[in-house]
Protein backbone atom coordinates (compact mmCIF):
# COMPACT_ATOMS: atom_id res chain seq x y z
CA UNK A 1 0.00 0.00 0.00
CA UNK A 2 1.30 3.57 -0.43
CA UNK A 3 1.57 5.73 3.00
CA UNK A 4 -1.25 8.07 2.60
CA UNK A 5 -3.69 6.98 0.42
CA UNK A 6 -6.52 4.65 2.31
CA UNK A 7 -6.36 1.31 0.49
CA UNK A 8 -9.82 1.01 -1.57
CA UNK A 9 -11.56 -2.94 -0.31
CA UNK A 10 -11.07 -5.43 -3.19
CA UNK A 11 -14.18 -7.81 -2.29
CA UNK A 12 -16.92 -8.10 -5.04
CA UNK A 13 -19.87 -5.58 -5.42
CA UNK A 14 -22.62 -6.60 -3.59
CA UNK A 15 -20.67 -8.63 -1.14
CA UNK A 16 -21.45 -8.03 2.41
CA UNK A 17 -18.26 -7.38 3.92
CA UNK A 18 -18.67 -3.89 3.15
CA UNK A 19 -21.02 -4.06 5.63
CA UNK A 20 -19.28 -4.86 8.88
CA UNK A 21 -16.53 -2.60 7.70
CA UNK A 22 -18.46 0.21 7.77
CA UNK A 23 -20.08 -1.07 10.90
CA UNK A 24 -16.78 -0.71 12.58
CA UNK A 25 -16.00 2.29 11.32
CA UNK A 26 -19.04 3.82 12.80
CA UNK A 27 -18.80 1.93 16.13
CA UNK A 28 -15.26 2.74 17.09
CA UNK A 29 -15.48 5.86 17.20
CA UNK A 30 -18.78 6.04 19.24
CA UNK A 31 -17.04 4.00 21.93
CA UNK A 32 -14.42 6.44 22.26
CA UNK A 33 -11.63 4.11 20.45
CA UNK A 34 -8.97 5.83 18.64
CA UNK A 35 -7.18 3.80 15.65
CA UNK A 36 -4.02 3.51 18.59
CA UNK A 37 -6.09 2.17 21.02
CA UNK A 38 -7.61 -1.11 18.47
CA UNK A 39 -6.18 -3.89 17.66
CA UNK A 40 -7.89 -6.01 14.68
CA UNK A 41 -6.73 -9.24 14.63
CA UNK A 42 -8.28 -11.57 11.30
CA UNK A 43 -8.06 -15.02 10.14
CA UNK A 44 -7.89 -16.41 6.70
CA UNK A 45 -10.52 -15.67 4.01
CA UNK A 46 -12.16 -12.84 1.77
CA UNK A 47 -12.96 -11.52 5.55
CA UNK A 48 -9.09 -11.51 6.50
CA UNK A 49 -9.07 -8.56 4.33
CA UNK A 50 -10.99 -6.08 6.96
CA UNK A 51 -7.89 -5.34 8.84
CA UNK A 52 -6.16 -3.40 5.55
CA UNK A 53 -8.91 -1.08 5.34
CA UNK A 54 -9.55 -0.06 8.85
CA UNK A 55 -7.37 2.72 10.82
CA UNK A 56 -6.24 0.50 13.54
CA UNK A 57 -3.61 -1.85 13.92
CA UNK A 58 -3.95 -4.86 12.30
CA UNK A 59 -2.52 -8.59 12.23
CA UNK A 60 -3.29 -11.31 9.76
CA UNK A 61 -3.11 -14.29 10.94
CA UNK A 62 -3.11 -17.97 9.86
CA UNK A 63 -6.37 -19.72 8.77
CA UNK A 64 -8.52 -20.32 12.13
CA UNK A 65 -6.13 -18.66 14.37
CA UNK A 66 -7.40 -15.21 14.69
CA UNK A 67 -8.89 -15.91 18.26
CA UNK A 68 -4.96 -17.15 19.95
CA UNK A 69 -3.61 -14.59 18.69
CA UNK A 70 -6.35 -11.90 19.86
CA UNK A 71 -6.11 -13.38 23.44
CA UNK A 72 -2.08 -13.55 23.69
CA UNK A 73 -2.77 -9.47 22.76
CA UNK A 74 -4.95 -8.88 25.03
CA UNK A 75 -3.01 -10.31 27.36
CA UNK A 76 -0.01 -8.64 27.08
CA UNK A 77 -1.68 -5.32 26.87
CA UNK A 78 -5.07 -5.25 28.75
CA UNK A 79 -5.50 -1.20 27.56
CA UNK A 80 -5.67 -2.85 24.24
CA UNK A 81 -9.57 -2.57 22.30
CA UNK A 82 -8.94 -6.40 20.79
CA UNK A 83 -11.44 -7.30 17.79
CA UNK A 84 -11.24 -10.19 15.97
CA UNK A 85 -12.97 -11.67 13.02
CA UNK A 86 -12.78 -14.09 10.32
CA UNK A 87 -15.42 -15.98 8.27
CA UNK A 88 -17.82 -18.92 9.40
CA UNK A 89 -14.96 -21.59 7.79
CA UNK A 90 -12.00 -20.00 9.40
CA UNK A 91 -14.48 -19.22 13.11
CA UNK A 92 -16.51 -22.33 13.11
CA UNK A 93 -14.51 -24.77 11.15
CA UNK A 94 -10.68 -24.50 11.27
CA UNK A 95 -10.71 -22.47 14.17
CA UNK A 96 -13.67 -23.69 16.14
CA UNK A 97 -11.78 -25.20 18.89
CA UNK A 98 -10.29 -21.29 19.71
CA UNK A 99 -13.99 -20.71 19.35
CA UNK A 100 -15.37 -22.36 22.28
CA UNK A 101 -12.62 -21.66 24.51
CA UNK A 102 -12.23 -18.23 24.38
CA UNK A 103 -15.77 -18.32 25.00
CA UNK A 104 -15.46 -20.55 27.58
CA UNK A 105 -13.15 -18.53 29.32
CA UNK A 106 -14.76 -15.23 28.46
CA UNK A 107 -11.66 -13.55 27.35
CA UNK A 108 -12.89 -9.58 27.26
CA UNK A 109 -13.05 -9.20 23.15
CA UNK A 110 -15.17 -9.08 20.27
CA UNK A 111 -15.11 -11.92 17.83
CA UNK A 112 -17.20 -11.21 14.34
CA UNK A 113 -17.66 -13.94 12.53
CA UNK A 114 -18.55 -13.27 8.87
CA UNK A 115 -21.25 -16.12 8.20
CA UNK A 116 -21.78 -16.34 4.06
CA UNK A 117 -22.62 -20.21 4.62
CA UNK A 118 -19.85 -20.84 2.04
CA UNK A 119 -15.86 -20.61 2.02
CA UNK A 120 -15.86 -17.46 -0.44
CA UNK A 121 -11.91 -16.55 -1.04
CA UNK A 122 -11.38 -20.34 -2.14
CA UNK A 123 -14.18 -19.75 -4.80
CA UNK A 124 -17.78 -21.54 -2.65
CA UNK A 125 -17.20 -24.24 -1.17
CA UNK A 126 -19.17 -25.82 1.33
CA UNK A 127 -18.85 -24.49 4.98
CA UNK A 128 -19.32 -25.69 8.54
CA UNK A 129 -22.67 -23.32 7.77
CA UNK A 130 -23.98 -24.21 4.93
CA UNK A 131 -27.27 -25.65 4.84
CA UNK A 132 -28.08 -29.53 4.60
CA UNK A 133 -28.13 -29.67 0.86
CA UNK A 134 -26.40 -27.35 -0.31
CA UNK A 135 -24.30 -28.10 -3.49
CA UNK A 136 -21.09 -27.02 -4.31
CA UNK A 137 -17.73 -28.40 -6.03
CA UNK A 138 -16.62 -29.74 -2.86
CA UNK A 139 -20.24 -31.19 -2.25
CA UNK A 140 -21.70 -31.89 -5.82
CA UNK A 141 -24.72 -34.15 -4.61
CA UNK A 142 -25.63 -31.41 -1.56
CA UNK A 143 -24.19 -31.25 1.61
CA UNK A 144 -25.04 -34.37 3.95
CA UNK A 145 -24.28 -32.71 6.93
CA UNK A 146 -26.42 -30.65 9.58
CA UNK A 147 -24.75 -26.67 10.08
CA UNK A 148 -23.56 -25.55 12.63
CA UNK A 149 -25.46 -23.18 15.41
CA UNK A 150 -22.95 -20.95 15.98
CA UNK A 151 -25.10 -18.69 18.35
CA UNK A 152 -26.27 -21.70 20.58
CA UNK A 153 -22.46 -22.54 20.93
CA UNK A 154 -21.61 -19.83 21.92
CA UNK A 155 -23.74 -19.78 24.73
CA UNK A 156 -23.57 -23.39 25.81
CA UNK A 157 -19.67 -22.31 25.65
CA UNK A 158 -19.63 -19.30 28.08
CA UNK A 159 -19.52 -16.15 26.01
CA UNK A 160 -21.45 -13.48 28.06
CA UNK A 161 -22.72 -11.71 24.74
CA UNK A 162 -24.27 -13.43 22.08
CA UNK A 163 -25.89 -11.41 18.65
CA UNK A 164 -26.53 -12.00 14.83
CA UNK A 165 -26.77 -9.18 12.89
CA UNK A 166 -26.99 -8.41 8.94
CA UNK A 167 -24.81 -6.33 6.51
CA UNK A 168 -28.00 -5.46 5.00
CA UNK A 169 -29.23 -3.70 8.46
CA UNK A 170 -26.47 -1.14 8.78
CA UNK A 171 -27.86 0.35 11.82
CA UNK A 172 -28.41 -2.44 13.87
CA UNK A 173 -25.05 -3.55 12.51
CA UNK A 174 -23.31 -0.18 14.27
CA UNK A 175 -25.79 -0.59 17.25
CA UNK A 176 -24.76 -4.21 18.02
CA UNK A 177 -21.09 -3.94 17.16
CA UNK A 178 -20.80 -0.38 19.33
CA UNK A 179 -22.48 -2.43 22.69
CA UNK A 180 -20.22 -5.84 22.20
CA UNK A 181 -17.17 -3.36 22.35
CA UNK A 182 -18.19 -1.56 25.18
CA UNK A 183 -19.02 -5.70 26.63
CA UNK A 184 -16.40 -6.47 29.52
CA UNK A 185 -16.23 -10.29 28.38
CA UNK A 186 -16.56 -12.40 25.47
CA UNK A 187 -18.51 -10.87 22.69
CA UNK A 188 -19.72 -12.59 19.74
CA UNK A 189 -21.61 -11.90 17.00
CA UNK A 190 -22.65 -13.47 13.96
CA UNK A 191 -22.26 -11.74 11.44
CA UNK A 192 -24.83 -12.29 7.83
CA UNK A 193 -22.55 -11.70 5.04
CA UNK A 194 -24.27 -12.14 1.94
CA UNK A 195 -21.36 -13.72 -0.88
CA UNK A 196 -23.19 -12.90 -4.38
CA UNK A 197 -20.16 -14.05 -6.45
CA UNK A 198 -20.37 -17.90 -4.85
CA UNK A 199 -23.47 -17.82 -2.74
CA UNK A 200 -25.97 -16.71 -5.55
CA UNK A 201 -28.75 -19.01 -5.06
CA UNK A 202 -29.05 -18.08 -1.12
CA UNK A 203 -30.73 -15.94 0.94
CA UNK A 204 -29.41 -12.30 0.36
CA UNK A 205 -30.66 -11.93 4.27
CA UNK A 206 -33.85 -9.89 3.80
CA UNK A 207 -36.18 -9.49 5.01
CA UNK A 208 -34.65 -9.47 8.55
CA UNK A 209 -36.86 -9.34 11.31
CA UNK A 210 -35.21 -7.55 14.64
CA UNK A 211 -36.35 -9.63 17.25
CA UNK A 212 -36.29 -6.98 19.61
CA UNK A 213 -38.11 -4.68 17.41
CA UNK A 214 -40.86 -7.31 16.84
CA UNK A 215 -44.11 -8.07 19.09
CA UNK A 216 -43.88 -11.65 17.82
CA UNK A 217 -40.42 -12.64 19.85
CA UNK A 218 -40.66 -11.90 23.46
CA UNK A 219 -37.74 -12.97 25.79
CA UNK A 220 -35.27 -11.97 27.99
CA UNK A 221 -31.91 -11.62 27.08
CA UNK A 222 -30.68 -12.00 30.67
CA UNK A 223 -32.25 -14.87 30.87
CA UNK A 224 -30.06 -18.08 29.68
CA UNK A 225 -33.14 -20.35 29.14
CA UNK A 226 -35.23 -17.82 27.29
CA UNK A 227 -31.78 -16.44 25.33
CA UNK A 228 -31.49 -20.03 24.47
CA UNK A 229 -35.00 -20.86 23.24
CA UNK A 230 -34.99 -17.73 21.07
CA UNK A 231 -31.67 -18.63 19.64
CA UNK A 232 -32.84 -22.21 18.67
CA UNK A 233 -35.94 -20.08 16.86
CA UNK A 234 -33.55 -18.15 14.95
CA UNK A 235 -31.29 -21.04 14.01
CA UNK A 236 -34.14 -22.87 12.58
CA UNK A 237 -35.72 -19.87 10.96
CA UNK A 238 -32.62 -18.80 9.12
CA UNK A 239 -32.71 -22.29 6.92
CA UNK A 240 -36.60 -21.67 6.38
CA UNK A 241 -35.80 -18.33 4.86
CA UNK A 242 -36.43 -16.04 8.11
CA UNK A 243 -33.87 -13.84 9.14
CA UNK A 244 -34.15 -12.92 13.02
CA UNK A 245 -31.32 -10.92 13.79
CA UNK A 246 -31.06 -8.55 17.43
CA UNK A 247 -29.58 -9.39 20.67
CA UNK A 248 -29.76 -12.66 22.38
CA UNK A 249 -27.85 -12.95 24.98
CA UNK A 250 -26.13 -10.59 27.82
CA UNK A 251 -24.44 -11.65 30.75
CA UNK A 252 -22.90 -8.80 32.64
CA UNK A 253 -22.59 -10.37 36.02
CA UNK A 254 -20.03 -12.41 34.93
CA UNK A 255 -16.41 -11.67 35.01
CA UNK A 256 -14.24 -11.78 32.16
CA UNK A 257 -10.66 -13.72 32.12
CA UNK A 258 -8.88 -10.56 32.75
CA UNK A 259 -11.18 -10.00 35.45
CA UNK A 260 -11.09 -13.18 37.08
CA UNK A 261 -6.97 -13.00 36.79
CA UNK A 262 -7.52 -9.69 38.42
CA UNK A 263 -9.10 -11.23 41.37
CA UNK A 264 -7.08 -13.94 41.97
CA UNK A 265 -3.63 -11.93 42.02
CA UNK A 266 -2.37 -13.67 38.56
CA UNK A 267 -2.38 -10.37 36.65
CA UNK A 268 1.25 -8.96 36.51
CA UNK A 269 1.57 -5.10 37.63
CA UNK A 270 3.21 -3.84 34.73
CA UNK A 271 1.50 -5.44 31.21
CA UNK A 272 3.84 -7.26 29.03
CA UNK A 273 3.93 -4.83 26.51
CA UNK A 274 5.50 -2.16 28.81
CA UNK A 275 7.85 -4.20 30.74
CA UNK A 276 10.64 -3.45 27.46
CA UNK A 277 10.10 0.10 27.76
CA UNK A 278 13.13 0.02 30.33
CA UNK A 279 15.28 3.14 30.73
CA UNK A 280 18.27 1.69 28.33
CA UNK A 281 15.44 1.07 25.49
CA UNK A 282 17.38 -2.17 24.69
CA UNK A 283 14.62 -3.88 23.28
CA UNK A 284 13.57 -1.23 20.88
CA UNK A 285 17.31 -0.43 19.77
CA UNK A 286 17.46 -4.48 18.95
CA UNK A 287 14.07 -3.73 17.33
CA UNK A 288 15.67 -1.24 14.94
CA UNK A 289 18.48 -3.09 14.18
CA UNK A 290 16.60 -6.21 13.52
CA UNK A 291 14.39 -4.07 10.91
CA UNK A 292 17.40 -1.96 9.31
CA UNK A 293 19.19 -5.34 8.69
CA UNK A 294 15.46 -6.89 7.08
CA UNK A 295 14.65 -3.97 5.45
FE1 LIG B 1 -17.43 -11.24 -0.86
FE2 LIG B 1 -17.97 -13.62 -1.88
FE3 LIG B 1 -16.60 -11.82 -3.31
FE4 LIG B 1 -15.49 -12.98 -1.19
S1 LIG B 1 -16.11 -14.02 -3.07
S2 LIG B 1 -15.40 -10.81 -1.72
S3 LIG B 1 -17.24 -13.20 0.20
S4 LIG B 1 -18.74 -11.65 -2.64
Amino acid sequence: FTPGIEPQPTWCPGCGDFGVLKALKQALPEVGRTPEETLLVTGIGCSGKLNSYLDSYGFHTIHGRSLPVARAAKLANPGLEVIAAGGDGDGYGIGGNHFMHTARENHDMTYVVFNNEIFGLTKGQTSPTSPKGHKSKTQPHGSAKEPIRPLSLALTSGASYVARTAAVNPNQAKEILTEAIQHDGFAHIDFLTQCPTWNKDARQYVPYTDVQDSDDYDFDVHDRVEAQEAMRTAEEALYEGEVLTGRFYVDETRPSYQGEKQRIGEMPETPLAERYFDDDYEWERAYDEFIDKHR
